[in-house]
């Protein structure tokens, strides 16, 4: 089994392998080089302790010390290096009590969650599987390693991690780990806000999220207000647009709950929280009926959305909505103006006019948008400014 890794991975291996440690690629690269997926990173495992590892590469971070992960920046990029380990008893169904560093690739593979994820490859040994996961790949099934209902209990993040993998690799969840996990889902509750929202999202971000169903539909997830009902539609749930906001506000609205309050419970960032509760509201409100609606829309949800927005209530309404994406070309086509900033006038040009920075002055540029929303024509300087002056007689 040959597995291309880059110059720069089997550098940094070498490295290692002749200071006399092992050093192995692992992890997701080699799932992802079994797929024929170009990985996003490798990570690399090896004998050699933290301290050897950073000695041995001048450009190297103890970015996870005291979990034995080093990072070693090559110039293509940055490789994290962690030493073989074991993880001991865990506590807060999270974290382990502490790491025990490892004598062989073994004991690494076996702290592992999923078959998939625990293939270890060298390129003077080949591929070391000690769980089937090429079988696993190949039949596209996760599966726990070791024995299901222990590693749950031991990380209940896991749990979150097999439907996460389910649905970015549209794999089925094997049967004895489907029914470990939902009964140990429960634990989710007491993992940090930050890390569900990881796992989730990239769920949500994946191939199919309706892989993440029974998990969405078992209550687990209700600390964070999402609860699945029944009659949540799957099927359209899958084509959604891969639009991060947008399948997270679908999510919020199928299951009742509010944007604003599933952001907060998972500790979301600002920009994530607005767009998603942009395309909330425009997934609750009706659609627009005319083009100057639409236009007074994109300040809530702006034009370039809109393409997602309706293909999502096309998907999930069953409406039709091409008449209004004909719209919305045609708006961004002529480019009709629907914000302040495209007015033909500004501030400034209504100050010459005499009229006083302040209040009245912010009203008239409202009422001049106002009045170009219903005719963009009328959106240049002359007319704007002979309408600014009548409306101050
Ligand atoms: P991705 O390509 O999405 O990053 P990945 O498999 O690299 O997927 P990571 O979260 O980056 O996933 O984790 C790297 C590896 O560490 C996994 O492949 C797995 O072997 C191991 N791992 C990560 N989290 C856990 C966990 N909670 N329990 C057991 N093993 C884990
Ligand atoms: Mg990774």
């Amino acid at each position: 089994m040959l597995l291309s890794l880059p110059p720069y991975v089997c550098a940094c291996m070498d490295t290692l392998e002749q200071a006399g440690f092992e050093a192995w690629a692992v992890g997701g690269c080699v799932r992802d080089l079994l797929r024929g997926v170009m990985p996003h990173d490798y990570d690399v495992t090896t004998s050699a302790p933290p301290g050897e590892v950073l000695r041995l590469f001048p450009h190297a971070a103890p970015t996870g010390i005291s979990y034995g992960t080093v990072s070693v920046v090559m110039q293509e990029g940055i490789i994290e290096v962690t030493t073989f380990r074991t993880e001991a008893d865990y506590q807060g169904f999270r974290r382990p009590e502490c790491v025990c560093f490892a004598n062989h690739l073994q004991e690494d593979l076996a702290r592992r969650d999923f078959t998939v994820n625990a293939m270890a490859y060298a390129p003077a040994r080949g591929l070391y599987d000690l769980f089937s996961g090429q079988e696993d790949l190949k039949r596209g099934v996760i599966r726990a390693v070791g024995e299901p209902g222990r590693r749950f209990e031991e990380d209940a993040l896991r749990v979150l991690r097999a439907f996460r993998f389910a649905s970015q690799l549209d794999f089925s969840i094997e049967r004895v780990t489907l029914d470990a996990a939902l009964s140990w889902a429960g634990n989710l509750a007491y993992i940090s806000a930050e890390r569900v929202a990881a796992e989730l999202l990239r769920a949500l971000y994946g191939l199919r999220p309706s892989r993440l169903l029974p998990l969405l539909r078992s209550g687990a997830l209700s600390f964070c207000g999402v609860n699945a009902p029944a009659s949540f539609p799957a099927e359209p749930f899958d084509h959604l647009p891969q639009s991060l906001p947008l399948r997270l506000a679908s999510l919020c609205f199928l299951c009742g709950a509010q944007a604003t309050r599933v952001c907060a419970a998972l500790k979301l960032g600002n920009a994530l929280r607005r767009e998603a509760e942009a395309y909330e509201r425009q997934l609750r409100d009706p659609l627009p009926q005319t083009g100057r609606e639409l236009k007074e829309r994109f300040s809530i949800l702006p034009p370039e959305c809109w393409w997602d927005l309706l293909r999502a209530r096309s998907l999930l309404f069953k409406e039709q909505t091409q008449p209004l994406r004909a719209l919305c070309e045609e708006i961004q086509r002529r480019q009709e103006p629907w914000r302040l900033s495209q007015l033909a006038v500004d501030g400034s040009d209504l100050q010459a006019l005499g009229i006083p920075p302040g209040r009245e002055l912010g009203a008239l540029l409202q009422a001049l948008l106002h009045i170009v929303l219903e005719h963009p024509e009328w959106n240049t300087r002359k007319t704007l400014l002979q309408i600014a002056q009548g409306a101050e007689h």
